[in-house]
């Protein structure tokens, strides 16, 4: 079976699928995503997620190319042709193409919309969490506005390459005053000794992690403290578990740190805890 891809009005082959070299996501970065995790067919979280996207769009004043009922049904259209049980559903939305300028195209210019789809082995994930993962940490690179989930990923991409260069499954980004921001595509999370759950707050320097979100509301429901502050990589090491979020990874244990071991180097009981009520909420 080809896999298929859905490319600004056509379902295609995904081998052949492609935009335009004006296009503005190529030219300029000028283009927005998301990611939605695919569990037995259906969306996870899924009015968050196109709740960002909606967000994302709106910040950068680029035009809805559809409507959310619409595309609702064109991604399902796109699972069910792809066949996916368990994966992912990723989506693109440039401004479009047009000669290359860096000011905005002219106004009618039609926003490109990209979607494709991708197979996840959730049981290797579950598998990986109980392992726990390696995280390095590494200057934080990126613009002043992380909240806004563009494509301008270079820097999230070398951090990534960083962390596997070192062996290690994600980096952590930390900012000029010491402080981790996040991971290059997850957010990041210290359990303390004392028993709060610490998380950066939703500003312009993360993105607004829609796991994270939800799993705020489930851990607070469940009785946990929750402190929304920024936190060191010295406090991570100090803590009494780390970990992180994201759409894919769901509550993913980070066990080292630049090679050092949070707490014991085991996964904590307080994330497993937290993983089964992400899935129970979701
Ligand atoms: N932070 C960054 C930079 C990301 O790219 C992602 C997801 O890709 C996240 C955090 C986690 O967001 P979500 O939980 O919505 O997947």
């Amino acid at each position: 079976m080809s896999r298929i891809a859905y490319v600004n009005g056509r379902f295609q082959r995904h081998d052949l699928a492609a935009v335009h070299i004006e296009d503005r996501g190529f030219q300029f970065a000028d283009a927005i995503y998301e990611v939605w995790a695919v569990r037995k067919g259906e969306l996870l979280d899924a009015e968050g997620h196109f709740d960002r996207l909606d967000r994302s769009l709106n910040e950068l004043r680029i035009a809805h190319p559809v409507t959310r009922a619409a595309l609702t049904i064109l991604i399902r259209e796109l699972i069910r042709r792809n066949r996916i049980s368990d994966g992912l559903v990723y989506l693109q939305i440039s401004r479009g193409r047009a000669r290359r300028d860096h000011g905005f195209p002219p106004p009618g210019t039609r926003p490109t919309l990209v979607l494709t789809t991708k197979r996840l082995d959730l049981d290797a994930v579950a598998r990986r969490a109980e392992q726990g993962v390696s995280v390095i940490s590494v200057p934080d690179q990126r613009w002043a506005r992380c909240d806004i989930k563009t494509v301008n990923l270079l820097p999230n991409t070398l951090a990534k390459q960083a962390a596997r260069d070192a062996g290690a499954y994600e980096a952590w980004q930390v900012d000029a005053d010491g402080f981790v921001t996040e991971g290059t595509s997850s957010n990041a999370w210290i359990l303390t000794a004392d028993g709060a759950l610490v998380t950066r707050p939703a500003d312009h320097a993360i993105l607004h992690g829609i796991t994270r979100a939800t799993l705020i509301r489930a851990a607070t429901a469940a009785g946990y403290r929750l402190e929304e502050r920024p936190f060191t990589i010295a406090e991570a090491l100090e803590a009494r578990e780390a970990f992180l979020t994201s759409a894919t990874n769901f509550v993913m244990p980070v066990t080292r740190i630049d090679g050092r071991p949070v707490a014991n180097g085991e996964p904590g009981s307080v994330s497993a805890e937290l993983r089964q009520a992400y899935l129970a909420a979701v």
